[in-house]
């Protein structure tokens, strides 16, 4: 069965015997969203990186058949804790659930998992080592996936946007403004920018999406955070809009989809993937 013949894509709006079901007839890919909750300046809600993996994977999920795991609401925001509504995980705590759940789903025939990241750098180390870990040691049968706007949108970001595009920017604003415009306090969107060059020594690039510098990565703790940005924004915002919106989460969407569609016919580097009845239950 299809995840697009049952009731719905996500696991927990499913029966144990629709999802079932689903790993009978179908190729056993689920989606797992991973978010935060965390601080995202005046304009955006503190869910908004999980708002943003929750829609990517309910897209793709509708259009690819698949299915969706709950997703994580918490992730590795440590650096944002100065900020009220901030909720973290430590990273070493993030990286224990998300190889639960993986094991859960594991145990019960998942073999592909797509983990679709809405926190954009600060989880994917995390997120990371703790599947290639897994794969290496438990689960060599799963092929572990992590997708994130960071390489999704890198053919097209550039040319949606109008400001540089770091936490709490542009793009990420508008991707939620489409998707869920009552999120956005569109009175609050902000001109400011953080400084890059003068914090950091114009080793940090001040755009995710756009040229950098010859640069290090400099680790910056949550008090200090919250002296170098008052409102928590990095970048500008002014120029969101739902339009911006939905060309950059259609355009992840549409290459999320080309990847499912790749699953389906991954045979691994081995040459076979287990059959449904080999499947551990
Ligand atoms: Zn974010």
């Amino acid at each position: 069965m299809s995840g697009s013949q049952l009731p719905s894509v996500w696991i927990n709006e499913l029966t144990w015997q629709e999802v079932d079901a689903y790993l009978r007839r179908e190729s056993r890919i689920v989606l797992l969203p991973a978010g935060t909750t965390e601080q995202h300046g005046p304009a955006g809600p503190c869910g908004l990186d999980t708002y943003v993996a929750i829609a990517l994977a309910e897209d793709v999920a509708r259009r690819s058949g698949v299915l969706v795991a709950p997703p994580l609401w918490y992730g590795d925001s440590s650096h944002h804790g100065a900020f009220p509504g901030t909720i973290t995980l430590r990273t070493e705590t993030l990286m224990l659930v998300v190889r639960d759940v993986c094991r859960s789903l594991a145990r019960h025939g998942f073999d592909r998992i797509v983990i679709i990241n809405g926190h954009k750098g600060a989880n994917l180390p995390a997120l990371t080592s703790a599947v290639r870990n897994l794969h290496e040691e438990e689960l060599p049968q799963v092929l572990f996936a992590v997708a994130d706007p960071l390489h999704l949108a890198r053919s097209v970001a550039a040319r949606i946007k109008d400001a540089r595009e770091h936490h709490s920017g542009e793009l990420e604003l508008s991707e939620i403004y489409h998707k869920f415009p009552h999120l956005i306090r569109t009175d609050r969107l902000t001109h400011e920018a953080i400084d890059f060059d003068g914090i950091f020594g114009g080793f940090v690039g001040n755009d995710l999406f756009g040229p950098g510098p010859d640069g290090v990565e400099v680790v910056w703790s949550s008090r200090e955070q919250r002296a170098f940005t008052a409102d928590g924004s990095f970048t500008p915002s002014a120029g969101v809009s739902a339009d911006k919106g939905k060309r950059y989460h259609d355009h992840m969407v549409d290459r999320l989809c080309q990847f499912v569609d790749w699953l389906r016919s991954y045979r691994g580097p081995i040459g076979r993937v287990p059959q449904p009845a080999e499947a551990p239950r």
